[in-house]
């Protein structure tokens, strides 16, 4: 009999060499406590899979992060690759970024992306965009000329 993997169930992507696991395949990978100095990692932060390549799940995912800077503060803007598939049966979402605000929250405005490209693109946008929120802030400040119709 023939095992069938449906594709929903292919959730897991390395984002190194983009070897794809489902969960029951992830599961099976080695694992390295996720904090080295920690002596008992069961009761601590666990362990993290490895893929076949070398590379760390979560740990060593690809991430573009920076602080954003504007007249209401120092923003910072994370997109990481999630290695775990945010589409699910809809399709496919890797990427997410992230906009802390320079009151430690997050924004509730968090897109996600199928591709490396677009979540570069989108990083960048939303890192535009931010910058230009200091410029029309500055200029909805100016005071309007008395007088003037
Ligand atoms: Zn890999």
């Amino acid at each position: 009999m023939v095992e069938e993997k449906i594709g929903w169930d292919v959730r897991w992507r390395c984002s190194w060499c983009y070897t794809r696991y489902t969960t029951d395949q992830y599961l099976a990978l080695p694992m390295v406590p996720a904090d080295p100095t920690e002596s008992d990692p069961q009761a601590g932060h666990g362990y993290l899979a490895v893929c076949h390549c070398g590379k760390v799940f979560h740990r060593d995912k690809w991430r573009l992060q920076e602080f954003v800077g504007n007249a209401l503060g120092r923003f910072w803007v994370s997109t990481v690759d999630l290695e775990l598939n945010h589409g699910f049966n809809a399709g496919e979402l890797w990427y997410e970024t992230m906009i802390e605000g320079p009151d430690g929250q997050f924004s509730d405005y968090q897109p996600r992306y199928e591709t490396r490209e677009q979540a570069e693109a989108g990083h960048h946008r939303v890192c535009h965009d931010l910058k230009r929120l200091r410029e029309d802030g500055l200029s909805v400040a100016e005071p309007e000329t008395p007088g003037v119709q």
